[in-house]
């Protein structure tokens, strides 16, 4: 059984990038959405940071020093550590992307500098959705007794207690169990039915509109805002998410 808390950390992305003033926007763009930011100026320091501590995303510029954008991308494809990471390629030329397309290097998405921030970050949203949807739902048994944290918020599930700014949170037995479930599942977003099958498992009388009445309680104990929740995202038409940025 694993004793030690679980923190969920932000998503992590790795620019490399040797135009200072390019990765100064993106980083700070980027950590202005919520993600932590590794950068690096040329390809070899990239690997070395992707292969030490593999990030969730890495935007990579083709027209690198030492080791070039293309070359980086293989080798990041061909290490265990690091083949799944998503990889947004960038180039001042569209010829260069055409290229990679060509050599078929396994980059997920491609833009053409000089490139609008807000498509970035939306592009950069879009590629770490699918690799939450790729992961499996992390049920409530399999957790046991991991105690889980992020932010200002810790779930301990043994003794059935949440602390929200060091301050004890009084919750009912259901929007604890909602509670852990996603954090459990953090960054992915999870289904209104979903949530109603595995935290009131079957009950009679309950539909989906329970699952919205009982988020609405659980913001009000646990978000700074309730109207402008920074940790239970809605998902229009989907779901919830426990935000992971
Ligand atoms: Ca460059």
């Amino acid at each position: 059984m694993n004793k030690e808390p679980i923190k969920i950390k932000p998503r992590r992305i790795l620019v490399v990038e040797d135009e200072e003033d390019i990765v100064g926007l993106l980083t700070f763009h980027l950590e202005k959405e919520g993600y932590q930011v590794q950068s690096a100026l040329d390809g070899a320091v990239a690997l070395q940071h992707a292969f030490n501590n593999p990030p969730d995303l890495v935007i990579l510029d083709i027209m690198l020093p030492e080791v070039d954008g293309l070359e980086v991308c293989r080798r990041l494809r061909s290490n265990k550590l690091t083949a799944s990471v998503p990889v947004l390629m960038l180039s001042a030329r569209k010829e260069e992307l055409d290229k990679v397309l060509g050599l078929e290097l396994g980059a997920d998405d491609y833009m053409v500098k000089p490139f609008g921030i807000r498509e970035l970050i939306a592009r950069v949203r879009a590629m770490l959705r699918r690799l939450e949807q790729k992961e499996d739902v992390v049920d409530i048994e399999q957790a046991e007794e991991s105690i889980l944290q992020f932010g200002e918020i810790v779930l301990y599930p043994e003794r059935h207690q949440v602390s929200v700014r060091g301050e004890a949170c009084s919750l009912t037995h259901k929007e604890f169990l909602l509670l852990q479930l996603l954090m459990l599942n953090s960054g992915k977003v999870l289904t209104r039915e979903l949530l109603l099958d595995k935290v009131w498992d079957y009950e009679v009388e309950v539909d989906t509109r329970t699952v919205d009445v009982h988020v609405r309680y659980l913001r009000q104990k646990i978000e700074d805002d309730p109207a402008n929740p920074t940790y239970i995202e809605t998902v229009r038409g989907v779901g919830y998410r426990f935000a992971r940025r």
